[in-house]
């Protein structure tokens, strides 16, 4: 488990431009915190990282947005309007948990719960040997954030 704190936007991005740059085909990556908390912010560092110049935005009428143009899609998942799990997977969405490319899920606890491990358990029965990152955004102030991460697994 590793924590940092960033203290503008610019940064969260960078550390998701960073985790772009390292990102293999197969990633999973799981986004919680608050509403404004950052991680749209996160997912626009991704895709740069990435390579792609796509303009990153939650998806509001789709569950789903793609991101090409980059070395690796990005898939980008936002759960704020699903409930429960029913409606994730009625929703179709397993598909993402091994993606041809990395997938990254806003509101991932709406999924899988708050336990890091969980995320683990639930991926880990997919046949799939993707990497799963687990991250948590807090508002520690204007903008002051602390970033937790995990590695389930790894
Ligand atoms: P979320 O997707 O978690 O709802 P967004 O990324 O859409 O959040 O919005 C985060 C908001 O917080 C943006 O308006 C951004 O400018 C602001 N902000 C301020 N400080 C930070 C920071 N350190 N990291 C990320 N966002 C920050
Ligand atoms: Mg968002």
């Amino acid at each position: 488990m590793a924590t940092l704190i960033t203290h503008s936007p610019a940064e969260t991005e960078m550390l998701g431009e960073h985790w772009g740059r390292e990102a293999r085909r197969g990633w999973v990556i799981g986004l919680s915190g608050d509403l404004g908390a950052g991680k749209t912010q996160l997912v626009k560092g991704l895709a740069r990282g990435l390579g792609s110049a796509a303009r990153v935005h939650s998806p509001t009428f789709t569950l789903v947005n793609e991101y090409s143009g980059g070395r690796l899609r990005l898939f980008h998942l936002d759960l704020y309007r699903l409930e429960t799990r029913e409606q994730i997977v009625a929703a179709g969405l397993e598909e993402y948990l091994q993606p041809d490319g990395v997938a990254v899920i806003e509101w991932v606890e709406r999924w899988f719960g708050n336990e890091h491990s969980t995320f683990d358990i639930q991926h880990s029965t997919s046949e799939s040997q993707a990497h799963v990152r687990r991250v948590n955004i807090e508002v520690l102030g204007e903008t002051e954030r602390r970033i937790t991460y995990e590695d389930p697994g790894a």
